[in-house]
């Protein structure tokens, strides 16, 4: 299958000679799975194309944001036109309205928002927020769940309960973390015993109510529970990360989903990304005005932007929003996604390969282990080597999924039923091999 001469291979040599490790963002390097990177030519719908014009079926969808299929005609006419007025001002604009009171009616546990480029950015700001509005320094995280790449939060955990966590980059000193706590996804127990210790000091805990960033691991409604109702008691604020859940997972993103099981459930401060955007740098957070009336120029906890509220991003975002508002939108990329994973849990018990996996909306996670994990430690214990078999299989094969085994997949509404069977019908194949 592979071309004698592989342009991809030749893309990667000429783009380590510029970039470091030849990509802009780690994972795309492959450096889990081996072998080299596609680099992408085009995209269309479900698909994309890589330097090789070999067509792969697109799991990915940069990450979450894609969640129309690249190329969505209403979109890409709403981004050409927002064009064709201007790329950037550096001034408010109406669109900007539009799209953050668009986002405010589908996730009513936020009163106000604001718009920035990155979901780093913005879960950055959130932390940021929360220590203002409360005057604490602490911040609750949990291991696996991954909010940017802002100093204070990367962090893995410390010793024990009582001390704060270490960095995970170079480039980061201690004493930036020092007022970060790292606790088990999950664990109830340590939850409490973390605020019966620090409950006083707690500005914020954040988290990914569906972890995708270690697969995919759903927080337990009692967890939830408890988290909400020990940050209540102790003044802190809740703040979820649905940078890949919002809009993804249901319109009304993951704290819908919850809210359904916990009545009256909201978090304080919310985090989006990728969807929000449908593919332009934007993502944004938000929260009850109060809150939110503590940035600047109103309050005294400082964010700006160059580029925050884009002409073309916001376009793109609100095309996408107004696409999957549809009614019946969610329940057929669901329909579409269960059917996916039912497909590969049937293909891999046909082929004696362990196997569990989870979806919600048009996200979707697998485990090659015979039970869904709850947290880091037990995604961790996949056989990495077996995933790997996996992930080159199916790429052979023409199907892209994430070249990772802690990272989540995305179904989008271009995905068809004949690409949905293709899939299982090429892990039926790989699955006996493994
Ligand atoms: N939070 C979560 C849950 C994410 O998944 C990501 C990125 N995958 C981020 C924050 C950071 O977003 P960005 O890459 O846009 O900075």
């Amino acid at each position: 299958m592979k071309p004698s001469t592989d342009l991809n291979d030749a893309l990667m040599a000429r783009a380590r000679q510029v970039i470091p490790g030849g990509v802009n963002s780690p994972v795309r390097a492959f450096r889990a799975v081996g072998g080299t990177p596609r680099f992408v030519q085009r995209a269309h719908g479900a698909y994309f194309w890589d330097a090789n014009d070999q067509r792969y079926i697109d799991y990915i969808g940069s990450w979450g944001p894609m969640i129309l299929g690249h190329g969505h005609p209403a979109v890409l006419e709403a981004v050409q036109k927002a064009a064709t007025e201007g790329f950037s001002f550096g001034a408010p604009t109406e669109r900007e309205i539009e799209l953050a009171e668009e986002i405010l009616s589908l996730v009513p546990s936020m009163e106000m928002l604001r718009l920035v480029s990155s979901g780093t950015e913005a879960g950055m700001t959130a932390i940021r927020l929360a220590r203002g509005a409360t005057g604490r320094s602490k911040i609750l995280k949990f291991e696996g769940c991954y909010h940017g790449h802002a100093d204070a939060l990367l962090v893995k955990a410390g010793s024990g309960l009582a001390t704060f966590g270490n960095p995970t980059s170079a480039g980061v000193p201690p004493e930036v973390v020092q007022h970060t706590l790292v606790l088990e996804y999950n664990n109830v127990a340590q939850l409490e015993e973390a605020f019966a210790l620090h409950g006083a000091d707690i500005a914020g805990l954040i988290i990914e109510p569906i972890a995708g960033n270690m697969n995919f691991v759903r927080a337990t409604p009692e967890f939830t529970r408890r988290a909400r109702e020990l940050c209540t008691q102790h003044g802190a604020l809740l703040i979820y990360d649905e940078v890949m859940t919002g809009c993804r997972v249901a319109l009304g993103s993951a704290q819908s989903v919850y809210a359904r099981l916990i009545p009256g459930f909201e978090p304080d401060i919310t985090v989006m990304g990728k969807v929000i955007g449908g593919g332009m740098p934007l993502a944004a957070f938000g929260g009850k005005r109060a809150v939110m009336e503590q940035l600047a120029p109103l309050g005294p906890v400082y964010q700006a932007g160059t580029l925050s509220g884009n002409p073309v991003a916001t376009a793109c975002g609100l095309a996408t929003l107004r696409e999957i508002k549809q009614p019946g939108f969610f329940d057929e990329l669901s329909r579409k996604t269960r059917r996916l994973v039912d497909g590969l849990g049937a293909a891999a018990q046909a082929a004696g390969v362990p196997f569990s996996a989870d979806c919600e909306g048009g996200m979707f996670g697998f485990f090659l282990l015979p039970e869904l994990p709850q947290n880091y430690g037990q995604v961790m214990k996949t056989d990495g080597e077996r995933f790997n078999r996996l992930f080159h299989g199916l790429l052979q094969r023409g199907v892209y999924i994430a070249p990772a085994l802690y990272e989540a997949g995305f179904v989008s509404a271009a995905h068809t039923d004949a690409d949905i069977y293709a899939t299982i019908a090429a892990a039926a194949e790989v699955f006996k091999s493994l």
